[in-house]
Order: C-alpha cells, then sequence, then structure tokens
C-alpha cells in the first residue's frame, strides 16, 4: 500500500504534463531570440501543437537571421506621454497564431492553451477571439503584461502562470525579451 501511495505522490500534475509537452514543442523553434511552444488543450486531450517559426518552405531565423523590428508604443502615465520602444523578430509566425492557423474552431471553444511564454499583446488579442476560455503559461513578458491581463479579465478568460514549474533541462533556454 505504501508504494502504490508514492508512485502517486510522483505522477505529473496536468499543468507539469501539459507545460512539459510544451517546453518540448518549443524546441523545434529555430528562432534564437525566444523558443516558444504552444497547445490546444480540450478536456485533457491534446488538440493540437505550434511552436514559432517561419512561414513552410522559406528561411527561418537560423539561416536568414532574424529579422529585428523597433515599434514605439505611447501611453500615457499620470496625463504625461510615456514612449516605450520594443524590439521583436518578426520573421516568425509567433506560437499561438501558428497554433490558430492549425486547429479547428470547434475544438477551440471552450479550451485551454498552455504556452511556455505569456502570449504577446497581438496573440493576446486573436486568443482572446478565440474560443479559448483559458491560458496558462510560464515564463513572463513584462512588455505587454499589464494590457494583457486586462484583456483577459475583460474577456473573462482565466489567465494564470504556473509559477513553481521548472521546465524539463533540454529545453530550457535564456531568452531576449
Ligand atoms: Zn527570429
Ligand atoms: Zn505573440
Amino acid at each position: 500500500m505504501a508504494t502504490v501511495r508514492s508512485q502517486e505522490a510522483e505522477r505529473k500534475d496536468w499543468d507539469t504534463y501539459f507545460m512539459d509537452i510544451a517546453y518540448m514543442v518549443s524546441t523545434r523553434s529555430r528562432c534564437s531570440r525566444r523558443h516558444v511552444g504552444a497547445l490546444l488543450v480540450q478536456g485533457k486531450k491534446l488538440l493540437g501543437t505550434a511552436y514559432n517559426g517561419a512561414p513552410m518552405g522559406v528561411p527561418d531565423c537560423s539561416e536568414a537571421g532574424c529579422m529585428i523590428a523597433e515599434e514605439l508604443e505611447i501611453t500615457i502615465e499620470n496625463g504625461q506621454e510615456k514612449m516605450i520602444k520594443k524590439q521583436r523578430c518578426i520573421r516568425t509566425i509567433h506560437a499561438e497564431q501558428n497554433l490558430l492557423l492549425f486547429t479547428d474552431p470547434v475544438n477551440r471553444e471552450g479550451s485551454s492553451v498552455y504556452v511556455t511564454d505569456q502570449p504577446c499583446w497581438t496573440c493576446a488579442n486573436m486568443l482572446a477571439n478565440s474560443g479559448v476560455q483559458e491560458i496558462v503559461y510560464h515564463r513572463s513578458y513584462p512588455k505587454d503584461s499589464d494590457k494583457v491581463s486586462l484583456l483577459m479579465e475583460q474577456k473573462g478568460i482565466i489567465f494564470r502562470s504556473v509559477t513553481d514549474y521548472v521546465p524539463p533541462p533540454q529545453a530550457a533556454m535564456s531568452v531576449i525579451s
């Protein structure tokens, strides 16, 4: 009986199980700035996987280099205009966007998305309109975090991070934000 109980204790919980898969999927990415993996999960069933990358059949970041674009975002803080400068690699389609391209809308209704990284604004905006009910992420993306969290609250989408989670060592990387 004691043996059975200790085996049960070692069993992965669902968040760890799906986040481990998302990290393994992310290892397919060839963008040196960030490897992102995303999964569509409906009722504990895995219905789609995606990672960030260039469109199929064209050179990716490892072959052609990242395509860096700089964006200026203007926000108002205490009545003062503030400019935030952001650099992004725009060669890749983000993992969440690829996930939406390759999954059936029917499978997204009431589903969960597991993603290695907190979605950027554009991905969050698309996910908010996709039928997804929950988004679970691991690494934070502070630049868009406040407005993405507000959007999720307005849409009533559960938005949570797995804070105690540790990724599989072979999938861990340092990211450029
Ligand atoms: Zn890149
Ligand atoms: Zn994104």
